[in-house]
């Protein structure tokens, strides 16, 4: 299998380390391709605050730095420029004109945030375990369902949006809810509103991953997506293609054999590779998985 990686956060945003280092270690683990995909920049006007999140002045820093890893490891490793772009209604999303003009060779659009009704301020599902459950007494009147649905109405909403190449861990909201704190994996409910979103996937140019990263952190017992979800996307024929969303150089591949594992037991036998960009439209190889 020829091994990708374009979920990588380095020391811009939230990640541990530099550049270089995270292109050393992806070339020492024989990858052919590694994207970096900082968590694109607050709209200062938002109101919302965040460590996590490139800073605006940093932005073109960045996009330079990366540019220059593509000349120093040419012929060796493909580098691309990408971003992982929030999807937050009303508040930011990966079709803003902003991030058009910045010459990424992709983007990752990702739900972090939730909005709840009547104004309150958007909270993330995958920060700290009391800002989610602060958020839902809060901002949903302690309607665990309202958020559940919000949630998904939110990755539904960002799709149909489009204008973005990756849909980033598509259900991130499990990571908070690991002993089903605040729902049931099992009910008609998580289930229905999980089939609704991949019905508004099914036949858009957007590439799912299977994302590793809550495995290599130790949050989550499974990758985004979970089996289930994962055999609910082979049944719609949904493409996908696996990444490790490493903070650390030594986390590029994490876990991508527990990753390989789980896409045949949904039944997959291919992933794509992204190949670059055509135009506006990305193209990706279809590999043996
Ligand atoms: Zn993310
Ligand atoms: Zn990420």
């Amino acid at each position: 299998m020829k091994l990708s990686c374009l979920h990588t956060h380095t020391n811009f945003c939230d990640g541990r380390d530099d550049i270089d280092s995270i292109c050393k270690s992806a070339y020492g683990k024989g990858l052919v391709s590694l994207g970096f995909s900082a968590h694109a920049p607050l709209p200062k006007d938002s109101g919302l605050e965040s460590d996590w999140h490139i800073k605006n002045d940093k932005l073109y820093a960045y996009a330079k730095a990366v540019q220059k890893a593509k000349k120093t490891w040419e012929g060796r490793l493909t580098v691309y420029l990408g971003l992982e772009i929030d999807y937050i209604r009303g508040i930011m999303g990966p079709g803003d004109p902003f991030f058009k003009n910045l010459g990424l060779d992709y983007s990752i659009g990702s739900v972090h945030y939730v909005l709840p009704p009547k104004g309150a301020k958007p909270f993330t599902v995958d920060g700290p375990f009391e800002e989610a459950a602060e958020g839902i007494k809060k901002g949903f009147n302690g309607d665990k369902e309202a958020y559940v649905s919000a949630y998904w109405e939110a990755v539904s909403s960002m799709i149909d949006a489009g204008n973005f190449d990756i849909l980033g861990h598509i259900d991130l909201i499990k990571k908070n809810n690991q002993h089903e704190e605040f729902f049931s994996f099992s009910s008609e409910a998580y289930r229905n509103a999980a089939e609704g979103t991949l019905d508004r996937l099914t036949g858009t140019p957007i590439v799912a991953e299977v994302n590793t990263g809550g495995l290599i952190r130790g949050k989550t017992t499974d990758c985004y997506p979970s089996l289930s979800i994962l055999k609910m996307m082979k049944t719609r024929q949904i493409p996908v293609t696996i990444n490790a969303d490493a903070h650390r150089a030594e986390d590029i591949t994490g876990y991508y054999e527990t990753a390989r594992e789980t896409l045949k037991e949904a039944g997959y036998d291919t992933i794509q590779l992204f190949e670059g960009k055509s135009g506006k439209e990305a193209r990706w190889s279809t590999l043996p998985l």
